[in-house]
């Protein structure tokens, strides 16, 4: 392990914490910004999943309503048929035969009571329907306020993000500009290494990072804040936030 004497490495080093904080500051805030659109197409589907409730609603009342033209049909049908048995009663020759048509036209007319009781029913379901769909629609509108609120949110957050990342990369390059490139090139090779953190802050004698107990003789180097000290462990650049 190398270690950089003097007062230069002092500079260097308060520029690196500096830079850490920058670079991690903005790594953070990538990583948020990355999962933006999958936050947005998220909330696309639950307005989607809302809309189909609306949907299934609307398609009930139509298929209600077909039924029920169906059954008006039908009766439409049996009253024709009525019509006809009674005209065909007064031509009838023998009394069976006319028998046999009254029972025809009774039947027809238990049928005509059985679906006019349906289509009663159906009304009544196509009303009940009426009000799901209303239901339905109140919900959906609610649901859309608050999807699109946290739409809102997000794109804020993007906008907002980028804002500041573009601030930060000129922040770093202002920093990179003031760090020695002996320092810059070290502290560069551990970040690559390191998931892009090459610095570790000094907590309870440990590494902030891997979390290893120090040595007494590197924490004093460390200490005195006259060089650069790297982790045994992990390699990272080793400072102490002096409170
Ligand atoms: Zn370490």
């Amino acid at each position: 392990m190398e270690n950089d004497q003097g007062i230069g490495s002092v500079i260097a080093l308060e520029k690196l914490i500096e830079l850490q904080k920058l670079e991690s500051e903005s790594s953070d805030l990538r990583r948020k910004v990355a999962k933006a659109p999958e936050q947005l197409e998220a909330l696309a589907q639950k307005l989607q999943a809302a809309f189909a409730v609306v949907e299934e609603a609307e398609s009930h009342i139509t298929d209600s309503s077909k039924q029920r033209r169906q059954l008006e049909g039908e009766v439409e049908a049996f009253r024709g048929k009525l019509s006809h048995y009674k005209s065909q009663l007064m031509e009838v020759k023998t009394n069976e035969a006319y028998q046999a048509m009254l029972h025809e036209i009774s039947y027809v007319e238990q049928q005509i009571v059985a679906k006019e009781d349906e289509i009663l029913g159906q009304m009544l379901e196509a009303d009940e329907l009426k009000v799901n769909l209303e239901g339905a629609k109140a919900l959906y509108a609610e649901e859309k306020e608050r999807i699109e609120a946290e739409r809102r949110e997000v794109e804020a957050f993007i906008e907002k993000s980028n804002a500041r990342l573009a601030e930060l990369e000129n922040a770093v390059e202002q920093v990179k500009s003031e760090v020695p490139e002996e320092f810059m090139s070290r502290y560069q090779r551990i970040a690559r290494a390191r998931d892009g953190v090459a610095m570790a802050v000094v907590v309870d004698h440990s590494c902030g990072a891997c979390h290893v107990r120090l040595r007494p003789q590197l924490l004093a180097e460390i200490r005195s804040n006259r060089q650069v000290v790297l982790c045994e462990n992990c390699s990272r650049i080793l400072y102490f936030v002096h409170s």
